[in-house]
């Protein structure tokens, strides 16, 4: 079965933070209109059906519980159209976390949504970025949400935690908080817009030993840390020799629509909106196939080190935003990318090893490993 189309709508450009990392453009009072969403997913959904996949609809902004009512209507309408046209969908949310209540919770759990919950680990760690307008940090308002969340355990939930050169040096005393108030996943999305220089990326490797050392340990307990990086470079470990675990689909298993309508090949390319570099095409005339096409084309990766990298199936070398971020170029990495990738591939291999040898329960039970 094909993967599912990921489309996402952009709710707002209005948030209730003003993170200095945020990569989604000028904060002000600005809402998608219900005819935009309207068309954003009746075009998505044709284009799931064209190419014989489900759709997962996800919510961005800005912050989109925000706009709330529109998100509800935007849920009911494609429900019943894809319900119609015989489409499987499924609804995720990505939030900052300081709108959600009980109620809009009890709402989201009901209607099985994946929710995406920003935060930055420690309150340290979190308010480095993470603040409101006045320069307030959030981490209360967002760690209270985590706790709410904790009490709808049938609520898919996710935690998104981004590491940028301001805040990388307490990330191993973030994910010891993350791991004590929440048991489920923990993806890491390092900042690829952000110039990292040598010493700081240094310290962010010493970081990653040290967190290598305390999930080692979190196994040991049989209580693991989940971090989804290190996960990720295990389960890719185990395919077929040759397969590659990363094949970015941006610009065909991807659509984000702007606020105003604008089609973008992924949600974190997205920014302001109107970068004509990166749109194909508008809800009001439809998707622009020849752009489209060349946004395909220029997919890939064309590093000539990555052609002859043992370990370029394991390396997420291909994925279209992380190296447009990086380099301005879909299809090249940047240095940063690629030392990450040999640093989080080594420990994960380092990690598997050891635990292998110690033929660790929780290793089994998470993982399906040869010669159990
Ligand atoms: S919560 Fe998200 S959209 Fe709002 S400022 Fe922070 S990163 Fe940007
Ligand atoms: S680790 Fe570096 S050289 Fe190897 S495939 Fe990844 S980006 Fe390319």
């Amino acid at each position: 079965m094909r993967k599912p189309l990921q489309l996402t709508l952009c709710l707002t450009h209005d948030c209730t933070l003003r993170c200095r990392y945020c990569y989604a453009g000028r904060k002000y009072a600005h809402a998608m209109s219900r005819e935009t969403a309207e068309r954003g997913m009746d075009i998505g959904l044709a284009e799931a059906a064209r190419t014989g996949r489900g759709v997962d609809l996800s919510f961005f902004g800005g912050e989109p519980l925000m706009e709330w009512e529109l998100l509800q209507h935007c849920y009911d309408y494609l429900k019943q159209r894809a319900a119609e046209q015989g489409v499987r969908v499924r609804f995720g949310i990505t939030t900052n976390g300081t709108l959600l209540t009980r109620d809009r919770l009890e709402w989201l759990a009901e209607r099985d949504f994946l929710v995406g919950l920003s935060i930055d680990g420690s309150p340290a760690m979190h308010n480095q970025n993470r603040c409101h307008a006045d320069g307030r940090g959030s981490h209360a308002e967002v760690a209270a949400a985590l706790e709410l969340i904790q009490q709808f355990p049938s609520l898919r939930c996710k935690i998104i935690c981004v590491v940028n050169p301001a805040n990388h040096h307490l990330l191993v005393e973030g994910m010891q908080w993350l791991h004590t108030h929440h048991h489920g996943n923990i993806g890491l999305n390092f900042d690829f817009w952000s110039k990292w220089s040598d010493a700081q990326f240094d310290s962010l490797k010493a970081q990653l030993e040290q967190l290598q050392q305390l999930i080692l340990e979190s196994y040991r307990c049989g209580q693991p840390m989940r971090i989804a990086n290190f996960e990720d470079k295990i389960r890719n470990a185990l395919l077929p020799p040759g397969k590659s675990c990363a094949q970015c689909r941006i610009g065909e298993q991807e659509l984000a629509v702007s606020v105003d309508g604008n089609f973008f090949p992924c949600s974190r390319l997205v920014g302001e909106g109107d970068n004509p570099e990166l749109t194909f095409g508008h809800v009001n005339t439809g998707i622009d196939r020849a752009r489209q096409h060349l946004i395909i084309s220029q997919r890939g990766n064309t590093t000539p080190e990555c052609k002859v990298c043992s370990v370029r199936h394991r390396c997420m070398n291909s994925c279209g935003c992380s190296n447009y971020a990086g380099s301005g170029y879909f299809n090249r990495v940047s240095p940063f990318l690629c030392n990450l990738e040999q640093t989080l591939i080594l420990l994960a291999d380092n990690l598997v090893e050891q635990l292998y040898q110690e033929q660790n329960e929780t290793l089994f039970r998470l993982f399906t490993l040869p010669s159990q």
